[in-house]
């Protein structure tokens, strides 16, 4: 028999959105305007700001992505521990959907 991983519910998306992927962060979004799904690949080392004030969380990002199939812009802050466990995350203009979501829409 085999195990095949749960796919991640809308709960869990809200609390850790980021899929890691060798030396990145995967994302997955969706558009609220067209719909339009996107995946995103945060590299470890290059896409992250570091915050060297804050101890807890000295990882950041703050991305804005921009589809192609309308102007509508998502916007993404996000903050994460030095182990890259994402403490708050915050997105405007879009939504996180689970890697299987992703992968049968982009599909279809
Ligand atoms: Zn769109």
């Amino acid at each position: 028999m085999f195990f095949k991983k749960k796919q991640r519910s809308n709960r869990e998306l809200e609390v850790n959105p980021f899929y890691k992927d060798k030396n990145a962060l995967v994302l997955y979004i969706k558009c609220d305007k067209c719909g339009e799904v996107f995946r995103s690949h945060l590299r470890i080392g290059y896409d992250f700001i570091i915050n060297y004030d804050d101890r807890s969380a000295p990882f950041m990002i703050d991305k804005v992505y921009v589809g192609s199939k309308c102007p509508n812009k998502i916007e993404i802050k996000a903050k994460f521990t030095g182990s890259y466990k994402p403490v708050s995350i915050e997105i405007d203009g879009g939504k996180f959907i689970s890697r299987e979501t992703y992968e049968e829409e982009a599909e279809g």
